[in-house]
């Protein structure tokens, strides 16, 4: 048996890996989160543990007798979230620091990090069409304030686990995950989820207006999470090291997504735009040249495939909250 740690298994992307590595009968999983267990998105019958991975004396049980680390666990969500929580995103680096220092001290033989496209240059994005991202783009640093950097810190401290002390680390760097069984509401949302739940809401109680945050003209490019957990374990499964994109190549921008989701819900919305609301970066997609290099594969599912799952999960939550 193999035994594997996911921490943030409570979150959106830990808890559908979780799922996928559960298909294998020869893994023993451990589960970590900071939320009670019944707020996470998913719960499976392993060994569920809701824990502080900040405090070292919890990154250093938990990894205990473990072969493999997939590193989820941050304080994080949307621009709306990251763009006024710098501070506590940037404490995530105490996250990744203990769950390394641990990991080396417990002779754990692999270890996954969760990283982002907010680690990309701000002067590479400037424009709503701007060459794809490619992995150094990264460099010179000037990343995403706050929660850029600590992913870029995160990083680096990757590679020199790796370098100096032997650590087999694996780097992913995500590009916009969206899908099911993720944050919607609250604030910590993002594009996709936050304009599924506006246009859900207006099937429902039929105003048929959507407020849209800046000029709609911003790009990006969205990535379904069955595409985001085989990149993982593709990742893991290869030799390379180094930070990689995991991302769609699809780029549009958000009145572009909005109307996919209006053609998804057979509506048509009146639009507004909040131009003081958080945008982040104007125009961002992913550079998969490496990736199919490596990993022999690059994301596939559609925007519209992977919006009309999403949108359907959602669209059944407002009504679970309702009841
Ligand atoms: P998420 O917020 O759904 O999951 C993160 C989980 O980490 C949460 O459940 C949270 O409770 C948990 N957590 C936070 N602080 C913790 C702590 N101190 N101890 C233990 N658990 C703690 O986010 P997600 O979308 O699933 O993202 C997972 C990882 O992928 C994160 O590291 C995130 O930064 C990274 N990432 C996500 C995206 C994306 O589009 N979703 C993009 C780039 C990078």
């Amino acid at each position: 048996m193999k035994n594997i740690l996911v921490t943030g298994a409570g979150g959106f992307i830990g808890g559908w890996l979780t799922r996928n590595l559960l298909r294998d009968p020869e893994i023993n999983l451990i589960a970590i989160d900071l939320k009670p267990i019944d707020q996470w998105y998913q719960v499976f019958d392993v060994n569920n543990l809701v824990m502080d991975l900040r405090l070292m004396e919890n990154t250093r049980s938990s990894v205990r007798g473990i072969d493999e680390v997939y590193n989820l666990a941050a304080d994080m969500g949307g621009m709306g979230f990251i763009e006024n929580h710098k501070a506590d995103c940037m404490i995530s680096s105490l996250i990744n620091t203990h769950m390394l220092l641990s990991a080396r001290d417990s002779n754990v033989s692999k270890f996954f990090f969760a990283s982002s496209a907010c680690v990309y240059n701000d002067s590479k994005q400037k424009k709503t069409i701007n060459p794809p991202l490619t992995e150094s783009d990264a460099y010179p640093a000037a990343p995403e304030d706050g929660y850029g950097w600590e992913k870029l810190f995160g990083e680096r401290m990757c590679r020199h686990f790796c370098e100096d002390f032997g650590l087999d680390v694996r780097v992913a760097r995500f590009h916009n995950i969206y899908g099911p069984y993720g944050t919607w509401s609250g604030g910590r949302e993002k594009a996709p989820a936050a304009i599924c739940r506006k246009v859900a809401t207006a099937v429902k109680n039929g105003v048929h207006e959507i407020n849209i945050w800046g000029d709609g003209e911003q790009t990006r490019s969205f990535t379904f999470i069955n595409d985001a957990v085989e990149g993982v374990e593709r990742l893991m499964k290869s030799e390379f090291s180094s930070p990689i994109n995991i991302g769609s190549s699809e780029l549009v921008s958000i009145n572009q997504l909005v109307t996919i989701v209006e053609d998804i819900a057979g509506i048509k919305l009146k639009r507004t735009y909040d131009l003081n609301a958080p945008k982040g970066v104007r125009g961002r997609s992913s550079d998969n040249s490496l990736c199919k290099e490596v990993l022999g594969w690059e994301p596939k599912t559609t925007l519209m495939d992977g919006i009309s799952e999403t949108y359907e999960w959602i669209f059944n939550q407002i009504n679970i909250e309702k009841k």
